[in-house]
C-alpha cells in the first residue's frame, strides 16, 4: 500500500519560489568586481532568475544543456544558480584558478553552450574561447552597455542587456527530481578532472541537511558570509540552504584579503561565515596586530582541509567564535561530517572539548560511513585505528559524468581516498589522504598531525609534511615550513618542539625551510608540487 501524501518532485525552482514568497525581503549584499557594494532582496533574485530562464529559452537551449560560469561569489552568480537549474538546464561552475588549458578541456568535456563570466576573467576567456567551439553565447557579468570594445570574443553581451529585455514572468517547468541540476569537476591533481553531476533531488536533500542545528544551523536570523567559492562545490550548498531558510547572504566578490573580509563581517553584521583555513589565516593575520574584534560573528564552518588546532583556539578563545570543523568532498555535494559537541561533552573542560572540535565530526543524516583495511574488512570505531574511509548516501556520486574512470563504487560504497579514524561516539578524524599518508616501517604516520604540531609553534606560518624515501623505513616524514615574517626558528628548535607531543618514531627526520607552500586551485596544499620541488633532497 502506498502512502497517500502528495507527491511533488524536489526541484531547485521550489527553493527560489519559497525564498520569494516567504523570505522575500531577506537581503543579499554583494561586493562587486567593480569594488562597490550591491544590495537587493530574495524577491529580486527570484525575479531575475526567471529572466535568466527566459534568456536561456531565447537561445533555444534544451533540457539538460550546460551553462557554465567563471565567477566570484555575487548576486548575479546566485541568479544563475536558480535560473539555469530551475529551467532544467545544468549549471556548470568552473574553478577559474585552474590552468587555462584545463579550463578549456573542462568546458569542452562538459559540452558547455553558454559561458557567463566576471570581468576579472576576461583575459582568461579571451585566451581560451578559440578552443571552445561548442560555446555559442558568451555573457559578461556586468552592467548594461559595459562590454569593452575589441575583446575579440564573438557575440559577447553584457548580462544586464541579456536578461534586461526579458519578462519577469515564467512558469518553472516540472520534471523528474533525479534530473541533473549542476556539475563540478574535481581538482584533478592526478590525470584529467572528473565531474560530479548533482541532481535536483540530491541538492534539495543536501540543502535540508546542511541547515540542521548540528550541521550549519542556518536560520532566517542569520547573516551568512560564504567565503567558500560558488565556483567549487556550490559554496558547500549554502546558496540553496540560504534560499530554504531565507537568511541574509553576504558575498565577498573577489576581495578575499583579511581587511576586506573583516570589514564586510562588521558592516553587514555577519553572524556566520564559511571558508577554508587559508582564508581564515589571512583574516586572523589582519585582526591580530590591531587587536580588532568581531561584534556579531558567532560561528564559522571551516573545512576543505584540516583546520589547524591553533586556529580553532584563536577563534574560540580570542574572539568567542565557535569553529565547526567540517569534512566533505566534491563527490559528496560536499558535506559529509560536521563537528558539533554532544550533550555529554558540554560539562567537559575546554581543553578536552577542543580536542573533540579538532575532529571532522559526526556523519550528517544522509551520509553513512565506514573505515576498512586493505582487504576491505571494516575496522573498529575506537578512535585509534586508521582505515580507508568509504561513504554512501543520496548526495554522493554513483558515477562520474560520462562514466569517466569507470565504476567508482565498491559494493555500493564510494572510496573517498581519505584515511581516517572513527571513535565510539561516531566522530571522524581524517588522518590523511591515502596518497599523503607516510608509511614508515609498516606503520602509518599522519602528515596532518605533524603539520598541526608545527603550525602550533608561534614562529610557523605554514607547514606541509611529506614522506621521503628511506632505505630502511621505506619513508620518513620531512616537514616543509614557512617561517612567520621577522621570526627566528631553527631546524633543531622545531624538532625539539615535537618532544612529548607524538611518539618519537613519528617525529619528522628533518625540517626544510621554504618561502611558500604551493597551493592548488581550491587553496589546498599541493603536495605533489612540493614533492617535485624536493627532488634531489636527501634525508640527513
Ligand atoms: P578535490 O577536488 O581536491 O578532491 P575537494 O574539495 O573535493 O577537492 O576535496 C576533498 C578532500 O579534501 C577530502 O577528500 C579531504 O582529503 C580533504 N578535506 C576536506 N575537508 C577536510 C577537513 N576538514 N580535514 C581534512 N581534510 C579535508
Amino acid at each position: 500500500m502506498l502512502g497517500l501524501m502528495q507527491s511533488q518532485p524536489l526541484l531547485i525552482s521550489s527553493l527560489i519560489d519559497h525564498a520569494e514568497r516567504h523570505g522575500g525581503d531577506g537581503e543579499i549584499v554583494s561586493r562587486r568586481v567593480e569594488g562597490d557594494i550591491h544590495r537587493y532582496t530574495w524577491r529580486d533574485v527570484a525575479q531575475r532568475a526567471r529572466q535568466v530562464a527566459r534568456a536561456l529559452d531565447g537561445l533555444n537551449l534544451l533540457f539538460s544543456d550546460r551553462v557554465a560560469t567563471l565567477a566570484w561569489n555575487g548576486y548575479r552568480h546566485l541568479e544563475l544558480y536558480f535560473g539555469v537549474s530551475g529551467s532544467g538546464r545544468v549549471l556548470h561552475t568552473i574553478n577559474p584558478r585552474l590552468h587555462p588549458d584545463q579550463i578549456a578541456w573542462i568546458a569542452n568535456h562538459a559540452e558547455d553552450q553558454v559561458l557567463c563570466f566576471d570581468a576579472t576573467f576576461l583575459p582568461l576567456v579571451q585566451a581560451i574561447h578559440g578552443r571552445c567551439p561548442g560555446i555559442r553565447q558568451y555573457v559578461l557579468l556586468c552592467d548594461a552597455g559595459k562590454v569593452p570594445a575589441g575583446t575579440g570574443i564573438p557575440g559577447l553581451v553584457s548580462y544586464e542587456d541579456w536578461i534586461g529585455a526579458q519578462p519577469a514572468s515564467y512558469d518553472w517547468p516540472s520534471f523528474d527530481e533525479n534530473s541533473a541540476s549542476s556539475m563540478c569537476y574535481t581538482s584533478g591533481t592526478t590525470g584529467n578532472p572528473k565531474a560530479a553531476l548533482y541532481s535536483h533531488r540530491s541538492t534539495l536533500l543536501h540543502a535540508y541537511a546542511a541547515a540542521l542545528p548540528d550541521v550549519m544551523a542556518l536560520s532566517a536570523r542569520d547573516s551568512v558570509l560564504p567565503v567558500v567559492p560558488m565556483f567549487h562545490v556550490n559554496a558547500w550548498g549554502i546558496p540553496y540552504s540560504a534560499a530554504l531558510t531565507g537568511c541574509k547572504l553576504v558575498f565577498p566578490g573577489p576581495a578575499l584579503d583579511g581587511k576586506s573580509v573583516y570589514e564586510l563581517i562588521e558592516t553587514e553584521k555577519v553572524t556566520y561565515a564559511a571558508g577554508v583555513p587559508t582564508v581564515w589565516q589571512m583574516l586572523l593575520g589582519h585582526m591580530k596586530p590591531d587587536n580588532l574584534r568581531f561584534s556579531t560573528l558567532k560561528r564559522t564552518v571551516i573545512g576543505g582541509s584540516a583546520c589547524p588546532p591553533a586556529m580553532i583556539r584563536a577563534f574560540g578563545e580570542d574572539y568567542g567564535v565557535d569553529v565547526l570543523h567540517a569534512w566533505g568532498m566534491t563527490e559528496m555535494s560536499p558535506l559529509g561530517t560536521l563537528c558539533t559537541l554532544k550533550n555529554k561533552h558540554l560539562a567537559m573542560p575546554l581543553e578536552e572539548q577542543n580536542r573533540i572540535r579538532l575532529k571532522q565530526g559526526r556523519a550528517i543524516f544522509g551520509v553513512d560511513m565506514k573505515i576498512v583495511d586493505g582487504a576491505g574488512q571494516e575496522l573498529a570505531w575506537d578512535g585509534r585505528t586508521p582505515g580507508d574511509l568509504y561513504v554512501k548516501g543520496p548526495w554522493i556520486v554513483r558515477e562520474y559524468f560520462k562514466g569517466e574512470g569507470g565504476d567508482p563504487l565498491v559494493d555500493g560504497w564510494f572510496p573517498t581516498g581519505d584515511v581516517a579514524t572513527i571513535d565510539a561516539d561516531g566522530f571522524l578524524q581524517i588522518t590523511d589522504r591515502s596518497k599523503d599518508v607516510i608509511k614508515s616501517g609498516g606503520e602509518w604516520i599522519s602528515s596532518i598531525d605533524i603539520e598541526n604540531i608545527a603550525m602550533s609553534h608561534p614562529a610557523v606560518q605554514m607547514a606541509a609534511c611529506v614522506g621521503m624515501p628511506h632505505p630502511k623505513w621505506d619513508e620518513r616524514p620531512v616537514v616543509a615550513v614557512v617561517r612567520r615574517a621577522g621570526m627566528e626558528l631553527s631546524r633543531d628548535e622545531l624538532l625539539r618542539f615535537y618532544d612529548g607531543k607524538i611518539a618519537k618514531w613519528q617525529v619528522p627526520d628533518d625540517v626544510v625551510f621554504v618561502d611558500a607552500i604551493p597551493l592548488g586551485a581550491t587553496g589546498k596544499m599541493l603536495k605533489t608540487r612540493l614533492r617535485e620541488s624536493l627532488k634531489g633532497y636527501k634525508l640527513p
